[in-house]
């Protein structure tokens, strides 16, 4: 099976159809991706062509009619369109929320588009989580220590401390500081990104 990470030939399939392939065996019947997907060229076979769409995470052998070139360096801020890092259709700029104004004060808008997007706002958190998290909060001027860093600080003069929320239960799991609030989010509260990363880092392991 041809392995499509490290490939850089970047179609777009504008039909949205092809047959799917799980290892090496192709779908008798077509099934339907969103149209302008993104996908790398695996086979050029005749009148068809294998792809892999990172958006489906699966092989699909696709007609040449249905797809076109692409020029992913003429996609994102200062183009017309974009590509959702989830699910790696190219869409209009309008699609994407805007994030922030950057310092040349061009708008920036987000990596995912509203659609993928809406799977994450829909996990706000309850009021009464909310009331909760209120309620427990260490008070300003106290000594404190974060869980994770284990980090001391004096609250609300030299560490912020956040209330963490758990996202997919809309929870509230407790405080910490800033930085490991982030840091969690980052890895998106995600126990087998977290193992990956402390693989990674013992992997890569040297002492001074
Ligand atoms: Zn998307
Ligand atoms: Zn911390």
């Amino acid at each position: 099976m041809p392995n499509p990470i490290g490939s850089s030939q970047w179609v777009l399939c504008t039909e949205g159809s092809g047959y799917a392939c799980s290892h090496g065996i192709r779908d008798a019947i077509p099934s339907h991706f969103p149209k302008n997907s993104l996908a790398v060229v695996l086979e050029q076979v005749e009148h068809e062509m294998l792809l892999f769409l990172p958006g489906k995470n699966q092989q699909f052998f696709v007609r040449s009619q249905g797809i076109e070139q692409v020029d992913i360096y003429s996609t994102g801020k200062g183009f017309q369109k974009k590509i959702c890092n989830v699910c790696f259709v190219l869409k209009s700029m309008d699609e994407f929320q805007v994030n922030q104004t950057d310092a040349k004060g061009r708008k920036t808008r987000r990596p995912s588009c509203n659609i993928c997007r809406q799977d994450i706002d829909r996990r706000a958190i309850p009021n009464r989580e909310k009331k909760e998290a209120k309620r427990l909060r260490p008070k300003k001027g106290t000594l404190w220590q974060c869980s994770i860093c284990r980090k001391m600080g004096i609250v609300g003069v030299n560490v912020k401390v956040v209330a963490d929320h758990n996202h997919y239960a809309g929870r509230w799991r407790g405080f910490l500081c800033d930085s490991c609030n982030t840091g969690i989010g980052r890895f998106r509260d995600d126990e087998n990104i977290l193992r990956n990363a402390l693989a990674y880092l013992k992997e890569h392991e040297e002492y001074p």
